[in-house]
């Protein structure tokens, strides 16, 4: 059986895939993508890299992180995950293949725009894990809108609360119960530097949660604890299909990069286990970009 170390062609490993036009409603399901993301169900494979650890994934249902959920539970971690309540299909997917994993899935639906919800979160984490030491803030989302006119106060609001106040309140609920050799890994965007002209919002809270990991990183460091990014570029999951995208522009998604496709949650988990485990001791401030090739600064 293939996996992630099976020696392959990057442009030829995941399918050149022409999604249909769709629209889901916010925040979209996996279980109603055309065609179906790949989460590395079928391929991960742990070689013990987590062994032990207790981590806390936002957005953890579908999609990027419920990718990386499933690759930290295969490398040994129990996992808390974080969604929305309306996703419980999702999550009950992924909760399952964890417990396959022979690891612990605890499911805590709920709404981080609310800070009490952030705290309870963490609270929640640490009490069913014993502790807490990898935390994935990966939750996030994005609504493409073709004027600045057409970004409702409250939207614009809601991009921050869930991308980047989010964030804030659990790093900061999180940090005190992190032993050092803890982990923090945000996910910021390929728009963090290449803004889209229908992203205004969304692109601009990237560019904060990378500016926001660099200065925390430093902070952090001397108390042993880590903090990174990773960049995806455009990468197959519900988000783009529920607005995150203009409906028309979805069959062309992904192939501007210079591999030529979309990537697939499954090629992303990977960089959050490197961040995740021991073996990147010396990575700090890092923004690991996993985008097909495209320029970053
Ligand atoms: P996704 O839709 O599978 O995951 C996003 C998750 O965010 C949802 O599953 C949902 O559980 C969670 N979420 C959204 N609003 C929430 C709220 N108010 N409360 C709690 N949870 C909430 O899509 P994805 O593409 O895997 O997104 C994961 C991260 O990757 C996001 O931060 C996104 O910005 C980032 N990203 C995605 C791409 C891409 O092309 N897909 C590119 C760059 C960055
Ligand atoms: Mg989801």
């Amino acid at each position: 059986m293939t996996d992630q170390y099976t020696f392959k062609n990057p442009v030829t490993a995941y399918e050149n895939i022409t999604p249909p036009k769709q629209s889901q409603p916010e925040p979209g399901l996996d279980t109603e993508l055309t065609p179906k993301a790949d989460l590395g169900e079928n391929t991960y494979r742990g070689t013990g890299r987590l062994e032990g650890r207790k981590a806390l994934v936002t957005g953890a249902d579908s999609g990027i992180g419920a990718a990386t959920a499933i690759a930290f539970a295969r490398e040994g971690a129990d996992v808390v995950m974080s969604y929305l309540p309306e996703e419980e299909e999702d999550a009950a997917r992924i909760a399952n293949l964890i417990e396959k994993a022979g690891r612990k899935a605890v499911k805590v639906p709920g709404d981080l725009k609310d800070s009490a919800m952030c705290r309870q979160l963490v609270e929640t984490a640490v009490r069913e894990l014993s502790g807490l030491d990898i935390l994935v803030n990966n939750a996030g989302k994005q609504v493409a809108q073709e004027a600045l006119g057409d970004i409702t106060d409250i939207e614009f609001d809601h991009s921050y609360k869930t991308n980047v106040y989010a964030m804030f309140w659990l790093t900061k609920e999180a940090v005190p119960h992190l032993p050092a050799g803890s982990s923090i890994i945000n996910t910021t965007s390929i728009q963090a530097y290449s803004p889209s002209a229908t992203l205004v919002d969304y692109a601009s809270t990237k560019g904060a949660i990378n500016n926001f990991t660099k200065g925390l990183a430093q902070q952090l460091a001397p108390k042993g604890i880590r903090v990174n990014a990773v960049a995806p570029g455009p990468i197959w999951t519900p988000l783009q299909a529920s607005g995150g995208q203009p409906t028309e522009d979805l069959p062309e998604f992904g192939k501007e990069t210079p591999l030529g496709r979309a990537g697939q949650p499954a090629e992303l988990a990977p960089a959050y286990v490197f961040l995740a485990s021991a073996e990147s001791s010396y990575v700090i401030g890092e923004t690991l970009n996993v985008n097909g090739g495209m320029p970053t600064p």
